[in-house]
């Protein structure tokens, strides 16, 4: 028989066929707070789990505070049980939880799903990943070499950013930073290396909806027609958008999915 709408103040509307557009709960102060969620439940729907998608990422860690506002170009990748899930190059951004930056966000999806799995997901950050560990390590025993007086600390500067020095030199075991380079050995230079190509981090958590750009999950798609956006559950209900369970990367294919399927279910509701 139709349906009823009433708005926030009062306002009541009837119609044969309504469109559900109300995104997912990623910036909920822009309106979109998950409450479109409860509207689908109650129609019968089946929403997957949600989690904060396009996102930056909370990590293990005691020295965030100290490297917070570092920025390098590196490359960040999703491990679980030794295989890379998801992996990008730009921009990365310490912060004092974690780390931010434009790769990051990339890979948030994969570190979300498996979190909410409840499974270990680790970060694996490549500071320097313009040349072979090989060729690194050629390079780090020459500064060390020739500086071999200096403290090890200084024999980093210019190589890396200043203030992931300490940092660098104390995931690597080497907690004497005033040490002369010259007296590091083999397996505490290529300790450095290791970090320096293949720091590893655990991931603790992704920052929340309030910071992330897109929802994972959402309305389960085996119940949408996807030639007309119609729930196969209620005839006149369409969905559009955010609120369905697809999501993309970065690059405009969320608005674009929210533009396409909006116009399909548009079309298919006015015909
Ligand atoms: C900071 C940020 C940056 C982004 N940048 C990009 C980008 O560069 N490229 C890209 O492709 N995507 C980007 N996205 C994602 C993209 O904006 C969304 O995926 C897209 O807008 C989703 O469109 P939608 O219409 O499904 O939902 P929304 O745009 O969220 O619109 C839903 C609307 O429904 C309203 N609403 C919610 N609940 C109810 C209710 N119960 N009753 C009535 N109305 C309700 C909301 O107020 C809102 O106006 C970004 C998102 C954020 C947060």
């Amino acid at each position: 028989n139709g349906f009823q709408l009433e708005l926030d103040n009062g306002e009541l509307y009837r119609a044969d066929r309504v469109i559900i557009a109300t995104g997912g709960k990623a910036m909920p102060s822009s309106g979109s707070d998950g409450s479109g969620y409860d509207l689908a439940k109650a129609l019968g729907h089946r929403v997957t789990g949600v989690f904060p998608a396009l996102v930056q990422l909370k990590l293990e860690g005691p020295f965030f505070k100290r490297i917070e506002g570092v920025k390098l170009v590196g490359t960040a990748e999703i491990i679980h049980q030794n295989q890379s899930l998801a992996k990008d190059r730009g921009d990365i951004l310490f912060a004092n939880y974690g780390v931010s930056g434009p790769p990051i966000l990339q890979i948030s999806r994969q570190a979300g799903e498996l979190l909410q799995q409840g499974k270990e997901a680790i970060l694996k950050i490549s500071v320097i990943d313009s040349m072979s560990k090989e060729e690194l390590l050629q390079k780090l025993q020459k500064r060390f070499r020739v500086g071999a007086k200096k403290p090890v600390d200084f024999s980093l500067v210019g190589f890396i950013n200043k203030r992931l020095i300490p940092v660098v030199l104390m995931e690597a075991g080497i907690n004497d930073l005033k040490r002369p380079a010259g007296s590091l050995s083999v397996q505490e230079q290529e300790r450095i290396g290791d970090i320096l190509t293949d720091w590893r981090f655990k991931i603790r958590g992704t920052k929340s909806w309030p910071s992330a750009q897109v929802t994972a999950g959402g309305i389960d798609t085996g119940e949408i027609d996807e030639n007309t956006m119609e729930s196969k559950l209620v005839k006149g209900v369409y969905f559009a958008g955010e609120i369905i369970d697809i999501d993309g990367l970065c690059g405009g294919f969320n608005l674009q999915w929210a533009w396409s399927s909006g116009y399909l279910a548009g079309q298919s509701a006015a015909l």
